[in-house]
């Protein structure tokens, strides 16, 4: 068995129990014996090996000369740049591409001497919530092989949950780090809009967009962000503020006030088991002294529309540079300039990315900018403003992570407003640029995965993984 926390591992290496050659020969092997889930879009074996190797030999020349992640081993969901390692954004349209240069986040893993083992299968451009719009086809959910595993960062949350790597890194535009986690059994964690450099993050809807953290524990979530977190000067909207060690600040903070919102517990779609969970959840929290207070927050059926108009709007300018000119695929059938854009594009991109870029063209055309694009931003604006109100009185949000458990594979293809429905209670953190949280609970009678969310007000990333860490 590979061990499921960082510190285990570290004691193990340090012991001299096992080498860091050998922890990540077992971890490939787990990638082996779970090549039917279809986790991984590509694994870098051989790399990771010799990587361990040279660690392994600075390591035992100096023990003092490695990285704080030093035995942590990392998969990257296909939407970061890794130079010279394919990227596709699980899409036809990028295959073959490669990156011309890393993305700040893995910089700063690589400096930290983790190793990265392979890219995770995710949904087209993470536009998904099932890991079913992928070019290279679903990824399954390791309790269930027929279920989904949640997405867009499906293979994420199965490489952390079948063990085949400690930690994975994913994007959140909506929920896709919290989500998948809370279908899997793990943690899930998406900071404050601009905590981690989106340097080298293929964009979806760029003020939304954050890399997040899937993992075993929190512990291994505040390690990975102390490292990767921080100002950039390839982002100007990543955060000036330094960041802080969260490792360090793991403290159980004493009487925090919890907030959660009446509507999202009496919501018509929230499942039973799910509403259960949270009552639970509440009752813990207050019996460990906590205050707990139900709220009033009448904006939760407009998060959906919201979101679905702002991001497609963002998308639609986004992949404006898929032209078939300047990056991977280029249709064969075209013979003039014209003809390159229409048929590499047509060719190149799924339904559902299309579907997305037709809606955010649409939201944005003259005529219908005022009526709903702008009107989307105003009422993000109100959104923003009334959570903020909220945290002027409380430090945490409590939330359901999804309405229900993982759903059959193949169910929500036909009914695309369905499966957006089912983000409403992650894209809040979203909208409003809030850290928020995954963690599981007990799973339902049939032994699917569960989660809760907890938010906290921006740049709160430290106490609220403190506050989840004693849950
Ligand atoms: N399910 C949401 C969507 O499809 C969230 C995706 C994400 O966070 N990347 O847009």
């Amino acid at each position: 068995m590979i061990p499921r926390s960082f510190d285990e591992i570290k004691e193990a290496l340090i012991n001299g129990d096992i080498t860091l050659p050998h922890l990540v020969e077992r971890y490939l092997e787990q990638i082996e014996k779970n090549r039917f889930l279809n986790i991984y879009v590509e694994v870098w074996g051989e790399e990771a090996i010799s990587r361990a190797h040279e660690l392994q030999n600075k390591y035992d020349e100096d023990k003092n000369s490695v990285g704080p992640l030093f035995g942590m081993i990392v998969s990257i969901k296909d939407v970061i740049c890794y130079k010279n390692h394919t990227v596709t954004g699980g899409s036809k349209i990028l295959s073959g591409f490669k990156s011309i240069y890393s993305s700040t986040a893995v910089i700063r893993l690589l400096e930290a001497d983790a190793i990265i083992i392979g890219s995770t299968n995710c949904d087209e451009f993470a536009m998904g919530s099932t890991n079913e719009t992928s070019f290279y086809g679903v990824v399954r959910n390791a309790v269930n092989p027929d279920l989904v595993p949640g997405g867009s960062s499906g293979g994420a949350a199965v490489s952390v949950q079948t063990n085949t790597c400690l930690v994975a890194l994913g994007s959140d535009t909506g929920g896709s780090v919290r989500q998948p986690a809370a279908f899997c059994g793990i943690h899930g964690f998406k900071p404050t809009y601009g905590r981690i450099s989106r340097h080298g993050l293929l964009a979806y809807g760029s003020s939304f967009d954050q890399i997040g953290i899937l993992a075993h524990n929190i512990k291994d979530i505040a390690v990975t962000l102390s490292v990767i977190a921080g100002p950039d000067e390839y982002d100007s909207t990543a955060l000036t503020s330094v960041p802080e060690d969260y490792e360090d600040k793991l403290l159980a903070p004493k009487n925090a006030r919890i907030a959660y919102f009446k509507a999202a517990l009496e919501h018509p779609s929230l499942d039973k088991t799910v509403r259960d969970r949270c009552n639970t959840m509440i009752e813990n929290l207050l019996a460990k002294g906590y205050s707990v207070e139900g709220v009033d927050f009448e904006y939760l059926d407009f998060m959906i529309p919201a979101y679905y108009v702002l991001t497609t709007a963002e998308a639609s300018s986004n992949l404006s540079r898929y032209d078939g000119i300047r990056f991977g695929y280029r249709s064969p059938n075209a013979t003039n300039l014209e003809e390159t854009y229409k048929l590499s594009r047509t060719e190149g991109f799924g339904r559902e990315v299309k579907r997305r870029i037709l809606l955010g063209t649409f939201v944005l055309s003259s005529g219908y900018y005022d009526a709903f694009y702008g009107k989307a931003q105003k009422a993000r604006r109100l959104i923003v403003e009334k959570t903020a109100e909220i945290f002027k009185n409380f430090d945490f949000i409590l939330m359901p992570s999804a309405p229900g458990p993982a759903w059959p594979i193949g169910e929500s293809l036909d009914d695309p407003i369905a499966m957006y429905l089912a983000d409403i209670f992650t894209v809040h953190a979203n909208l409003t640029g809030i850290p928020a949280v995954s963690v599981p609970v007990k799973p339902t009678e049939e032994g699917l995965p569960l989660g809760i969310q907890f938010f906290a007000d921006k740049e709160k990333e430290s106490s609220l993984l403190a506050f989840v860490n004693t849950l």
